[in-house]
């Protein structure tokens, strides 16, 4: 609580010294002084779902569960140790379909017999992955730092002293907590001066080397692209390059949700008619408009980026949180590309 105060109290005065001397330094420095005065604590919500996954529960049915609760993550328990050992995402989900699919006519023999801590036993001798978790009195600085320099979009929030899951944090949680403050405060707060400028001048997203995918090409391949590239959308295109559709990891989990992995075959053009509930859409911008207007429609929609366009629609680049996140809060600190593989 101490804490918390005394972060308040700084926050105010740096506020202070914003208004009083139109610095561009601390204009630039606000969001990451807003991060670095405020704790992960604070940007739990009130009430929110958790589900944990015991690793000796299939993945089969630990998917279905993710379905049936609308979650897209869970923390992993391990009962023999007696500690959290990893999370179980939706990229566990396209690693195991990309790895053990054949064809439409062979089963998936591994999907359906495997328990989650068999396929960690496979999956983790290709990759070293441990679980990284932050405490709630840490600030959300270092959640952001820990989001993107380990490339993760899951960050549990574990009570040092019951060790018990508080939340898992996300880029998403986080702007909204700073979009919440901001808005509540405006009529004190002034916005820094570079929301004004536009994404071509403040350059924030990935402009080259986009991956795609076309509205001709099978589920499979787009698979084969989210393991290959590590990114979390692919817009889809036609023939003419026009972006026709977004296709994120997050809608693989309609092929569990209604029992369609088995063809992996189908085009995505199929598997985005058929996706029913989940829909986020393209949501898109424009290289003139400004940042703000970029930020203020990625929060309203609630997604995890924007597909830059150009007029006639062809795909131009794409504007994630983690990119907003890393030139806003990280970049001002002199941590840099941290996005880079
Ligand atoms: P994300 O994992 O979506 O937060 O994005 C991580 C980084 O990858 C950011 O710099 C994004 O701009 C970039 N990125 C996301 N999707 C794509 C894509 N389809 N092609 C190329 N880069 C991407």
């Amino acid at each position: 609580m101490e804490k918390i105060l005394i972060r308040q109290i700084m926050f105010q005065e740096m506020r202070e010294e914003l208004k009083n001397s139109g610095n561009l330094e601390a204009d630039a420095e606000m969001y990451m002084k807003f991060m670095k005065s405020h704790c992960c604590y604070e940007a739990i919500p009130t009430s929110c779902k958790l589900v944990i996954f015991d690793t000796t529960l299939q993945v089969k049915k630990a998917f279905f569960a993710l379905v049936a609760n609308g979650l897209r993550a869970a923390p992993l328990w391990d009962s023999k140790t007696q500690r959290f050992v990893g999370m179980l995402t939706i990229t566990d989900f396209i690693n195991i379909l990309h790895r053990y699919y054949r064809s439409p006519l062979v089963q998936m023999n591994e999907l359906e017999r495997h328990q989650i801590g068999t396929w960690r036993d496979v999956y983790l001798q290709y990759s070293n992955h441990c679980l990284h978790s932050i405490a709630p009195d840490a600030s959300l600085f270092d959640a952001i730092y820990s989001l993107l320099r380990y490339k993760i979009h899951r960050l549990p929030v574990i009570d040092p002293v019951s060790g018990n899951v508080l939340h898992i944090l996300t880029h998403k949680r986080i702007l909204k907590f700073l979009h919440i403050f901001y808005s509540t405060q405006k009529d004190t707060v002034p916005k820094p001066c570079f929301m004004q400028k536009t994404i071509q001048d403040v350059g924030i997203g990935t402009f080259r080397n986009i991956a795609t995918v076309q509205q001709t090409a099978s589920v499979y391949d787009a698979l084969s692209v989210f393991v290959e590239r590590r990114v979390s959308a692919l817009p889809v295109v036609n023939e003419q390059g026009k972006v026709v559709a977004l296709y994120s990891r997050f809608d693989v989990i309609n092929l569990a949700a209604q029992k369609t992995y088995n063809n992996l075959n189908m085009s995505m053009q199929e598997a985005i008619r058929r996706r029913c509930c989940f829909i986020e859409g393209v949501i898109k911008c424009l290289p003139d408009e400004t940042l703000e207007t970029v930020i203020d429609r990625i929060i309203k929609a609630e997604v995890h980026r924007l597909v830059l366009v150009d007029k006639e629609d062809v795909c131009r680049g794409i504007i994630s949180l983690s990119d907003l996140l890393q030139a806003m809060v990280l970049s001002p600190a002199g941590i840099d590309a941290l996005l880079a593989s």
